[in-house]
């Protein structure tokens, strides 16, 4: 048997029209200021309803490093 790796369909994450930079890390991170706010509001919404795990994926978000965020 032998295992081919398949690219990972860019259906998901790509708005036709030519995104800045391509995030392919284990967590997501927000490639433009609107995809930042909405993480933002993750987080105060998290903050709000004492959300730990939400909290930290969310700061693990804005924070980085991405690879994606030096190529800009
Ligand atoms: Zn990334």
């Amino acid at each position: 048997m032998q295992r081919k790796r398949k690219p990972r369909p860019s259906s998901e994450q790509s708005p036709s029209g030519g995104a800045p930079g391509q995030c392919h890390c284990l967590i997501y991170h927000p490639q433009t200021p609107d995809e930042r706010q909405q993480v933002r509001d993750k987080l105060a919404y998290a903050r709000r309803i004492g959300d730990y795990v939400g909290i930290q994926l969310a700061l693990a978000q804005l924070a980085g490093p991405c690879p994606a965020w030096e190529h800009k």
